[in-house]
């Protein structure tokens, strides 16, 4: 945007200018020359700038990159700790289900002597019936007491049999309680030591269940870390993506302002020969002692005086003169009074003529559609003598001019104030 107005007020600038110096064609060309030169160089300064920002880019890609390769190292190390936790927890997982098991057999285990004791129980009770019956027949049969049968004996012996008989029935009985005393007791010990092993497997299990707790809470702060650098990593390609989306927009601009500058060079090389070939003027320009020699507004050079490749023979060699570019037919003025010493034709130079100013300087017209000159005849400066073309070795239509002074090849475009 900013570049474009840029533009467009130095268009403006450079009508104005060229408005005030209308006829003034010196000038005209100089202000020309000037704004061609400063359009091109501002177009050239905005792709140097556009190529540094793209350095910068660069600059600013390769954090980004550095950025990216520290944060895969640091999810790489929170996948490892996550993957210890999950295996952690697994085998905890793996103990609290053993630990589950184990108080289970215990739970049965002590359900069994529950049972076991209850039975026990029922025994005593049972026995403790029988015993209540048997001193119940006893009473109601009239021997209501071991004292009572004792003392029913009829004589010692009876009562010594009936003694033994009383005391074995109530040793039987003590006994027999005492054995299901005893049994009771044992019953009850195995069953409360069952109950402190299931009490310590129900503390180991909650032991592991809070270890299982804390290590989830690991994995939990773990796996929001993993999702964190997930999202910085994202992040950070997203900008990535936008400088590369950036990097493409500033190549193309650039693709933009080079063919922008190669239009705007076409452009006045054409408004120049518009120039010339529009004017009906035939009005010719002195130069430094020497007339133009062809319409003024034809300016365009297409190469210089000096070393080249030639442009159909390919032969790196001295340009003798300077070629000047002009539609078809437009007229070739003499520079300078004088002889014309050749008017002929050359498979180089195609249709070409030589005058002689005295002084040892010669001037050359080449590459002509048609002469309007001869050998011999005498000049003025400013005598059309012929038409421009693109005979002999050419590519195009131009008039290639050359000034020679005492044999030696003189730089034609600086004389005529071209460069
Ligand atoms: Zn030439």
């Amino acid at each position: 945007m900013k570049r474009a107005k840029k533009k467009t007020i130095t268009r403006v600038a450079a009508g104005a200018i060229a408005g005030l110096l209308a006829g003034l064609m010196l000038f005209g060309l100089v202000a020309d020359l000037f704004f061609r030169v400063s359009a091109s160089a501002a177009s050239q300064s905005d792709v140097d700038a556009l190529k540094e920002k793209l350095e910068d880019q660069a600059a600013e890609k390769e954090k980004l990159q550095n950025e990216l390769d520290s944060i895969d190292t640091e999810k790489a190390t929170v996948k490892e700790q996550i993957e210890a936790l999950d295996a952690q927890i697994n085998s905890t997982e793996e103990q609290i289900g053993l630990q589950n098991d184990l108080i289970d057999s215990l739970e049965e285990m002590i359900a069994q002597k529950e049972e076991e004791l209850a039975e026990a129980q029922k025994k005593e009770e049972e026995q403790y019936e029988k015993f209540k019956t048997r001193v119940r027949v006893m009473y109601e049969q009239g021997e209501t007491s071991y004292l009572e049968v004792l003392l029913s004996a009829d004589d010692l012996s009876d009562f010594l049999s009936k003694y033994e008989i009383v005391s074995q029935i109530a040793e039987y009985d003590k006994n027999l309680f005492e054995e299901l005393k005893a049994l009771k007791e044992e019953i009850a010990q195995t069953k409360s030591e069952l109950e402190e092993d299931r009490q310590q497997a129900e503390n180991v299990r909650k032991e592991l269940e809070v270890s299982k707790s804390e290590l989830d809470t690991q994995l939990a702060n773990r796996s929001q870390a993993m999702k964190e650098l997930e999202s910085a990593a994202e992040e950070v390609k997203a900008s990535f993506a936008e400088i590369e989306a950036e990097e493409d927009a500033i190549n193309a601009q650039i693709d933009k302002i080079v063919k922008e500058m190669e239009e705007e060079a076409e452009r006045k090389r054409q408004e120049q020969a518009a120039q010339g070939g529009g004017s009906t003027s035939t009005g010719t320009t002195q130069v430094g002692g020497y007339t133009y020699p062809l319409p003024s507004g034809y300016r365009y050079v297409t190469s210089k005086f000096g070393y080249r490749n030639h442009p159909v023979t390919g032969v790196y060699k001295l340009h003798t003169g300077v070629d000047i570019s002009a539609p078809n037919g437009t007229a070739i003025y003499a520079a300078q009074s004088g002889t014309v010493i050749i008017a002929g034709y050359s498979s180089a130079w195609g249709n070409y003529v030589v005058i002689n100013h005295g002084g040892g300087v010669t001037t050359l017209y080449a590459h002509m559609s048609k002469i309007l000159t001869t050998k011999g005849a005498t000049v003025s400066a400013g005598t059309q003598i012929g038409k421009v073309g693109s005979t002999g070795y050419s590519t195009g239509n131009h008039l290639h001019f050359e000034v020679r002074q005492n044999g030696s090849y003189q730089d034609a475009g600086r004389i005529l104030g071209l460069y």
